[in-house]
């Protein structure tokens, strides 16, 4: 018995210890599980805590589609609790209706599909608000596997902002874009080959060429060969920095030869000269018009053909989200770090490995800022110093990032100071790779930036409105052309406030008729400027439409044409003086400085004129009174410029204020400026034109060109009258001295008749004598005034041979020692002066007319010698007198037809005035020269040359 007792003891003892074993063994499980169970939920939390500590709105999804979890930041953008979202499917409440293209009951089936799909790619999708606002989203979606189960992680970024900047900033591009293609005339940009590297299509409606058919060639090809040199110094000055506008002409395809006119000015990129940009305006229609009247227009910017053609990538991308974003962030969700306080990465997630090329594992224990752009550094630091400063509030920044292989990505990130997290106790970055965006908007914004300098930097106005005339936008130029200060005086107000009242209407009526028409259409308004004064502008305005091509305002383009409205009311005002013109030149004198007076707007115009030694006024302060004579010569300003001989225009600043104060008619009016121009005829000032005004100021070149033009008329009529008077001395003068030998001959005549019979022979022969002589003075004169009427008619004729010049010199002056007693005349010829080719009988009538000058001219008994002096090349022959010489400054008129020294009341000497004038004529038409010289002692020389041949 005892010894099956101690048998059941024995394993009763071994069970109870196998028991505690196990319960030990329990225990410690227990514990381990515990344990494990406790790392779990830390594990948990630790991804929780990042989730609600993103400033991205994180979903989680089951395989049904059903939210499981959604963080702090997604329940502010849903504006739904996570208890409203949590357990309901994603398509009931946050997905807007539109975009449920599939059933909830669907969801696992397309979700396997589509989801799968989007994992790891980045897309933009609307989302649903609370209050059933949709609102644009950025999602990228991960998925998370847990034993047979998947979990879908969404993280959703709300793009609103960005999208509406995107939006502007297309709309912009787009306007300035429109803009620029609407605009008539022609871009072009030239590469430093001096080739077209852009030219815009616009080109085709002038020169016929395609813009292909142009880019890529040199602009030598197109220009017409004449005007090349003046291009090229054109452009070499655009390079120098002038922006002067040049003209010249350019051969079209069908080799028609167009005017153009050019702005250009040089393109820099880095401070690199890249060749030349400008606007180039088709003026052969004009240049045929108005040539002289048309004023600069256009500038420039520059358009490159390869940003063209980015821009229109950038254009085609913007158009298509998809492709657009497929290409800006390819496939790559957001990365998740996890730094410590000293800004070392503790902790990074796979996907930053995919963006950055560095393994994670790489990565820790070394600074953020280690891979950071330096520019940036300083803006991290200080981003990260608000977190730490900061916990509350996220902070988010843009930043430079160096990928592994050197390239720089732009990373768009979002702290948060998660330290005091004891399940975090770092700070969470949240990052995303927007390299392809921000390259994008960078394109976007330059294409931007340089049609807006485009229209900005245009020198020509431009104003864009809404279809009601309301001004959207003006450039500098138009804002300064109509006199304000900054664009936002005259923005939103309507255009029709810059136009004059009278002229509105008509605008109101083009702006009507502009939608049906479309094309640009030029007008001519007076417009207003900002202190009210008016001016005349050329208006070339066009629809502006939207992408669609729907007109949603107008783009004009205004141009300052006043100064070629004056000139042209200038020209009309000439004109009218012109035809109202009349025979008498004193009248026609005061038409041209009335005339002057309305077109150069002046207060006091006037002319003053010398004839016979005293002064005559017109003045228009008292046109109704005419030509008034000076009493006080001296005190007339007029006398004073002319006498002091200004050859030149002069101004008051020029005269002294006491000259100007002596003058009765200017005295007391405060003129403050003048203008003077002299009046000459044959070398001599003979009148003044004189302009004053009250105001100061600077006299145009055109206001000085237009006195200049009615000085000349002045100066014709001035001749006009001088020929006239001269022509009604000389009448007298003719009548006198046909009077004398014709009473002389009736007288004679007479005798014969009553007492012929009578007479002894030596009587009847004397008065034939006498007879003879008046006959043969009436046939001198006869045959002088055929002669200038020859000359005046150009039939005056030479009959030329060779001609032994000293013999016929001693010849005439033996006739003349036979016709004319009581003066001595005396040959003196070189030895073998040769002989000469001319019209003998001409020579001995010039040098009859000159020794009968030197007879009337000197007293009697003196001697009158002919000196012939044989040169190289010529011969000269002086004649010279002891007789009463003449004044220097008749020195050249006493050659001119009908002019005598003395005046034609007093005509004391016989002679019509011509025989000087036909000396001329018959040395010169031999080729040779004549004048007068004063002779040493006392006298007269006159010697003229002939030429060997
Ligand atoms: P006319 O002698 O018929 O008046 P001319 O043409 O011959 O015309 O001469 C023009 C003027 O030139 C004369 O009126 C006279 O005043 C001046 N003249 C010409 N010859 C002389 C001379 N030898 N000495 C002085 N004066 C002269």
């Amino acid at each position: 018995m005892a010894g099956k007792t101690s048998k059941d003891a024995a394993r009763l003892k071994q069970e109870l210890a196998e028991l505690r074993r196990r319960e030990a063994e329990l225990e410690s499980s227990e514990n381990l599980y515990r344990r494990l169970a406790e790392e779990l939920r830390r594990e948990d939390d630790l991804f929780r805590s990042m989730a609600d500590s993103a400033n991205d709105a994180v979903l989680v999804l089951d395989e049904q589609g059903s939210v499981i979890y959604v963080n702090r930041a997604g329940e502010s953008l849903f504006g739904q609790s996570a208890d409203e979202v949590i357990g309901r499917h994603l398509h009931e409440t946050l997905i807007a209706e539109r975009f449920r293209d599939h059933p909830v009951g669907a969801f696992p089936s397309h979700a396997a599909a589509d989801i799968e799909d989007m994992l790891g790619t980045v897309r933009e999708s609307q989302m649903l608000g609370k209050d059933g606002v949709e609102f644009p989203v950025e999602v990228s979606i991960s998925a998370a596997r847990s034993g047979e189960r998947t979990y879908y992680i969404t993280s959703c970024r709300d793009i609103t902002q960005r999208k509406r900047a995107e939006e502007e900033l297309r709309e912009s591009q787009q306007r300035y874009r429109d803009l620029v293609e609407n605009l008539n005339d022609v871009i072009f940009t030239l590469d430093p080959m001096g080739r077209f590297s852009y030219i815009s299509p616009t080109v085709e409606r002038i020169s016929k060429y395609t813009a292909e058919e142009i880019v890529g060639h040199p602009f030598t090809r197109f220009v017409h060969p004449d005007d090349l040199q003046g291009l090229l110094a054109g452009f070499e000055r655009t390079l120098g920095g002038e922006l002067e506008p040049y003209e010249f002409r350019v051969i079209d395809k069908d080799g028609e030869i167009l005017n153009v006119r050019t702005s250009s000015r040089p393109l820099y990129k880095d401070g690199e000269l890249i060749g030349l940009g400008g606007l180039m305006t088709n003026i052969s229609k004009r240049k045929r018009a108005e040539d002289e009247l048309e004023r600069y227009r256009g500038d420039l910017e520059k358009l490159v053909v390869e940003r063209t053609e980015e821009l229109e990538q950038a254009n085609v991308r913007l158009r298509d989200s998809e492709r657009y974003y497929r290409s800006l962030i390819r496939n790559a969700p957001d990365m998740i770090d996890i730094l410590n306080e000293d800004l070392t990465i503790r902790w990074a997630s796979t996907s930053a490995g995919r963006i950055t090329g560095y393994r994670p594992e790489d990565s820790y224990g070394k600074s953020i800022l280690d891979n950071i752009h330096p520019e940036d550094a300083s803006e991290v630091m200080e981003m990260f110093d608000r977190v730490l400063k900061d916990p509350e509030t996220p902070q988010s920044i843009t930043v430079r990032y160096r990928h592994k292989d050197g390239s720089w990505q732009y990373h768009e990130a979002i702290a948060s100071n998660r330290l005091e997290d004891p399940a975090v106790q770092g700070i969470v970055l949240n990052t995303r790779d927007i390299t392809d965006r921000k390259r994008a908007e960078q394109e976007l914004r330059a294409s931007e930036e340089r049609y807006r300098s485009l229209v900005e930097t245009s020198p020509d106005s431009i104003i864009l409105t809404d279809l009601s005339g309301a001004v959207l936008m003006v450039n500098q130029s138009g804002v300064s052309l109509f006199g304000y200060a900054r664009a936002e005086e005259i923005l939103y107000r309507n255009v029709l406030e810059l136009i004059t009242p009278e002229y509105r209407s008509k605008a109101t009526e083009s702006m009507r008729t502009k939608p049906e028409e479309g094309t640009a259409r030029k007008e001519e308004y007076s417009l207003l400027r900002k202190d009210g004064t008016r001016f005349f502008g050329e208006v070339t305005a066009a629809l502006f439409r939207n992408v669609e091509g729907r007109p949603i305002g107008f783009i004009s383009i205004t141009r300052d044409v006043s100064d070629r409205k004056r000139a042209e009311q200038r020209l009309r005002k000439l004109n009218e003086c012109f035809l109202s013109l009349g025979t008498d030149p004193p009248e026609n004198i005061q038409r041209f400085v009335l005339a002057g007076r309305d077109i150069l707007e002046a207060d006091l115009i006037r002319y003053g004129r010398m004839e016979k030694g005293g002064l005559y006024v017109f003045s228009s302060l008292r046109a109704d009174e005419g030509f008034q004579k000076i009493a006080n010569v001296e005190d007339c300003l007029c006398y004073h410029l002319m006498s002091k001989g200004a050859g030149e225009s002069v101004t008051c600043k020029e005269i002294e204020t006491q000259v100007l104060e002596r003058d009765p008619e200017i005295r007391g009016h405060g003129f403050r400026s003048c203008l003077y121009l002299p009046i000459s005829l044959h070398g001599e000032h003979v009148g003044c034109f004189n302009l004053l005004d009250r105001e100061d100021k600077e006299y145009t070149q055109v206001e000085i060109d237009t006195m200049a033009m009615l000085c000349k008329a002045i100066e014709i009529e001035e001749e006009r009258y001088a020929f006239n008077e001269s022509l009604r001395d000389f009448v007298d003068i003719a009548s006198h001295e046909l009077r004398h030998p014709v009473a002389l001959l009736s007288g004679y005549t007479e005798t014969l008749e009553s007492h012929g019979a009578e007479s002894d022979e030596l009587t009847r022969q004397e008065i034939i004598g006498a007879i003879k002589q008046s006959t043969e003075r009436i046939s001198r004169m006869v045959m002088g005034l055929v002669n200038v009427s020859l000359v005046e008619r150009e039939r005056f004729h030479l009959y030329k041979r060779r001609t032994e010049i000293a013999s016929l010199v001693e010849q005439t002056v033996r006739e003349m020692r036979v016709k004319v007693q009581g003066w001595g005349f005396f040959a003196e010829v070189s030895e073998g002066s040769g002989e000469y080719e001319m019209d003998p009988d001409r020579i001995h009538d010039l040098l009859v007319i000159l020794m009968d000058n030197a007879v009337k001219y000197s007293p009697e008994g003196s001697d009158v010698e002919v000196v012939v002096e044989d040169g190289e090349r010529e011969v000269t022959v002086s004649v010279l007198d002891r007789g009463i010489g003449i004044r220097s400054g008749n020195r050249e008129k006493i050659f001119e037809r009908f002019y005598q020294v003395e005046e034609a009341q007093y005509h004391s000497k016989p002679g019509l005035g011509l025989g000087l004038f036909l000396a001329r004529q018959i040395v010169e038409a031999h080729g040779g020269r004549i004048w007068h010289e004063d002779r040493k002692g006392g006298g007269s020389v006159f010697r003229f040359t002939l030429p060997r041949s």
